[in-house]
Formats: C-alpha cells, structure tokens, sequence
C-alpha cells in the first residue's frame, strides 16, 4: 500500500506497522515496568503523537516512572544497562507531550512517561514545594492552594509537568520574573550511568545548568524543589496602546502577572495592542481563597474559534477583547488565573492543527521585530490567529538560556491545515521570523516544531555546541535521544 507523505503527516504509519512493533515491546516494557500504576493515554509499543497532531511517531515501547524517585530510578537503570550495551535503542523522556516537535519521543526508541511520578510535600516554613517531575500544574495549584501558596514561575495553562516545564525552562506572565529556572533550589537527577545525584547552583552545579532548558538530553528529572509565591487576589487593569508604544508603555510596576495581545484583526494586524496588569489586592497576600473554574469556557471558546478562518469573526473578537472585556473583568485569584486547561481555547478538527511559536526580543526592540514579522506573515500563507506578549527577565541559569537579557516574548499561535504541503510553508514562515528575530538580536523557542536551520539554532544558542559536547562526555553512548538530538544534536 502506498502510503502518502499526507498520510504520515495525519495518521501515522500503518496500524499494522504499529501492531507489529507494540507485541515485542509489550512484552518487554512488562519485564520492566512492574506493576507500577499505567496511565490509560500510552500503551506500551503504541504510536504516539504530540500537542501539534502531525508527528505521528512508531516507538518501540513506553516504559512508565514509579510513583517514587526512588523507584523509578530502581525501574529504569535496567533498561539505560541494555542501552549502554546496544542491546535496546535509546530513550526519550516524556511529561504530557505538549511539546510540538516530536522532543518527547524518539522513532524506534523507548519513551520514559514521567507522569506516575508526581508526590507533592510542601514545606510551608520555608516557601518551598518539593514535587515529582510527573506531576502536572493541575495536581499541584491546589495542594499549594490550600496553604495560600501558588506556583512562582509556570506556564500561561496548567496542563504540562514539572519535568516538562523545567526542561523547556518555560516562562508564563509573571511580571519581573526570568523564567522557571530562577526558581529552583535543587533537582534529583537520573543520570546516562543509572546515577542518582542532587543537583543545584552549588551542587554538580554544570549539571544543573544544563539539564535546566536541557529538554531532557542530560538525564532524567526525578524531583525538583521549587520556590513558591503567595496566592492573592489580583485586580485587573487594561490599556489599550499602539504596539509601536507597547515598549515605552509597558511599566510592570506593582503588578505581579502582565500580558499584552496584539491584534490579529485584519483593520489593525498587530498595530494595535491591549496591555493588561494584575496588581493584588492589599491584606489579600497568602491567605486560603477558593480554586474556582475559568468563566464561561464555552463562551470563551466560541469566541475564540469563531474567530478562525474569519476575517470578520477577529474583527469581532478584537472588539470584544478591547472593549467588552475590562468590562467583564472581575478580580481572580493568582491561582484562579493560573489554573486553566489549554483545552478550552485547542484546535479540535481533524483538518487542521493550532501550532504556536515564540520569539524573544529585547525589550526596546519590539517594535521593530513586529513591523517585520508583520511583512513576513501577511505575505506566508498561514493563518494567525493569536498573539500574547510576554515579560521575560534575564535568565543567569540555563546553559541553553534563550531569555540572556531582559525581554519581551511573542508567543504565536498559527492555524495550519494537517497537510505535508502546509508543513512546508509553516518551515518557510519559521525560518523567515527567527531571521528577523536575529536581526534585532532576538532568539526563539525550541519546544515547537523543529523548523529553524541547524545554523538558527548556533546562532540564537551560541552555548548550543559546548552543550552538546558536555552531552557526549556526560552520555558517551547517547542514551537519552529525542527528535531536537536528532535534528540539531549531530
Ligand atoms: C497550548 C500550549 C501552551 C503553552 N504555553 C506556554 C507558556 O505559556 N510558556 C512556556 O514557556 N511554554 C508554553 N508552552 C510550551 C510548553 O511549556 C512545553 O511544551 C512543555 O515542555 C510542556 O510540558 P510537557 O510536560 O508536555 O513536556 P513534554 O512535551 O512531555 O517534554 C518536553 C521536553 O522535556 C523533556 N522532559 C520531560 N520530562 C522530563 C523529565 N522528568 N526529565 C528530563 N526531561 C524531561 C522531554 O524529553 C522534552 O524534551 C505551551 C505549549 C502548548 C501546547
């Protein structure tokens, strides 16, 4: 049967393919994986896929983490044993797999699902959570919430894992904050040689430094300690600004989380700008406060995905979002605010995908890169439906840090249709706006699609190279792999 590059961009290799490979590594993933607890999302051997739905990819086998560290490494030494010798392929390590390009997975490979791995133990005295790297933001806001605590630094949603995030070193909307490597007091790491070690600014401090943003190529996350922030109630402040003054505007001042949305409304495509700000509310500051769900996320979403496709449907949305929102907005908790699923606003279509980039720029520069990227999107074919802004302060930890001053992060969510020939277009549109985030002495995200040239990546991780020959000496036979290794780590 011939099958279509379309067909393996949409759907995968052949069942059968798929069949054959899962037999052999169920077997195998039983020898290894115990009885420990297995998610129902991944059966051993399955074809697996991430958040962006076209990367489709045959494993030979998922191995589940142990509730425990302990267990886990106890778990998963045997098999990086057999890697070492050749007798199994490499292995990837995976959290939820909202990452887009497939750096959770690895063809033909094992893939290590963190998620069982999600014990939470707060230490109220001293501010600081120690977590599983399995363990969602949806498992841990409410443990912190009950003792008035929120996460410091995470993601905009709170579907992802603590593994995940660190090894992206994601950022959110926090104001004045670098991103989540700040926060960190110390790791327990699962090395290539079966090794548990703590790791922190002190401790095997090159290690830390580099499996922080280190997407998962220098061991495995058990657990981290994580500083955390008092939860409050924050008040809501919107301005609307040009986004040529966006930079000048932009003043954190009090406020503890900001965003900023341009416009994708074809009257104003991204000429125009809301800037909103939360500051809390005075005596509100580390008390219990109730977990709500967000408003309305029907409504919220209808908006949204009425909006896509339409030129007419982001008019209207832009009209809502700059006039009937600071309306409708009423004060939130932090955690409130930081505990919403990526689901309610997600491309469900079979057609299409929402694939998202992000581009970091300095601060003064914004304005510049905008206009360019302006040019290069109205002229790429692809649809943009959103763009959030994001305040990102220099991060002094990661080895691979893509924030190296302070900047302003564009995250971009393009529409694409579920084709070869789209993929095509979205490398081309990729490739043109990391050259015009170069050209203002920006860089760009690596957890989406693996479009950027090898010599992109040089240039917006000058660390890129040392960091893949401190891999070599830390995992001479390569055992853990995944698809950002495979493209850039040779
Ligand atoms: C809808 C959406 C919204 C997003 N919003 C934001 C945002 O606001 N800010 C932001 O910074 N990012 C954002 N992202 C990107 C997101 O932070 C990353 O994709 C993140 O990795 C997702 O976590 P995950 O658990 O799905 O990780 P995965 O995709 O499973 O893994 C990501 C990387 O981490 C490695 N890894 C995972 N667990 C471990 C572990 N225990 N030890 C070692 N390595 C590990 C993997 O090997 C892989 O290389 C968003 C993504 C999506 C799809």
């Amino acid at each position: 049967m011939k099958v279509t590059r379309r067909q393996v961009l949409t759907h995968g290799v052949t069942a059968a393919g798929a069949l054959a490979l899962g037999s052999a590594a169920t077997l195998a993933a039983a020898r290894w994986a115990g009885q420990g607890a297995i998610p129902a999302t991944a059966a051993p051997g399955a074809l697996l896929d991430d958040a962006s739905r076209i990367n489709p990819t045959a494993v030979r086998g998922v191995l589940f983490a142990d509730p425990t560290p302990e267990r886990t490494a106890r778990t998963v030494a045997p098999l990086l044993r057999r890697i070492a010798t050749g007798e199994d392929p490499a292995m990837a390590v995976a959290g939820v797999r909202h990452s887009m390009g497939g750096q959770s997975m690895l063809p033909g490979g094992w893939v290590l699902d963190t998620r069982p791995m999600n014990r939470i133990d707060l230490d109220r005295s001293a501010g600081v959570v120690r977590v599983g790297a399995g363990a969602t933001w949806r498992e841990l806001i409410p443990v912190l919430n009950e003792a008035g605590f929120s996460p410091k630094v995470m993601q905009s949603n709170h579907d992802f894992s603590v593994g995940g995030s660190l090894s992206v070193n994601c950022h959110g909307w926090h104001a004045s904050h670098p991103p989540i490597a700040s926060t960190v007091r110390r790791l327990l790491l699962l090395t290539a040689e079966g090794d548990v070690l703590t790791c922190s600014p002190t401790e095997n401090a090159e290690l830390f430094g580099l499996v922080l943003g280190g997407y998962g190529l220098f061991g495995v996350i058990l657990e981290a300690d994580l500083e955390v922030w008092p939860n409050a109630i924050y008040e809501p402040h919107f301005v609307s600004v040009p986004t040529s003054e966006y930079a000048a505007r932009f003043a954190a001042g009090t406020a503890e989380m900001a965003y900023g949305r341009l416009s994708v409304d074809p009257l104003s495509f991204l000429e125009e700008a809301i800037l909103v700000r939360f500051t809390p509310k005075p005596g509100t500051a580390g008390t219990v406060l109730p977990l709500t769900r967000p408003a309305a996320p029907e409504l919220q979403r209808a908006i949204f995905r009425g909006s896509a496709g339409s030129g007419v449907g982001k008019s209207l949305r832009w009209s809502l979002e700059r006039e009937a929102a600071p309306w409708l907005a009423a004060p939130m908790s932090r955690n409130t605010i930081q505990n919403q699923p990526a689901a309610v606003f997600a491309d469900r279509s079979e057609e299409t995908s929402d694939i998202l980039h992000e581009y970091f720029v300095p601060r003064q520069r914004l304005w510049e890169f905008v206009r360019a990227a302006r040019d290069v999107i109205t002229t790429g074919g692809l649809e943009l439906l959103n763009v959030t802004v994001r305040d990102v302060r220099a991060d002094t930890r990661s080895t691979l840090a893509y924030a190296r001053e302070d900047v302003f992060g564009l995250v971009m969510s393009f529409r694409q249709e579920r084709s070869a020939r789209a993929d095509d277009r979205m490398r081309d549109l990729t490739r043109a706006l990391i050259d015009a985030a170069a050209a203002v002495g920006g860089t760009f995200y690596l957890p989406y699609r693996l479009h950027a040239t090898a010599g992109q990546v040089r240039r917006a991780y000058p660390g890129w190279d040392a960091a893949m020959a401190a891999k070599r000496r830390l995992d001479p036979n390569l055992a853990f792999r995944n698809g950002l290794f495979e493209a850039y780590g040779r």
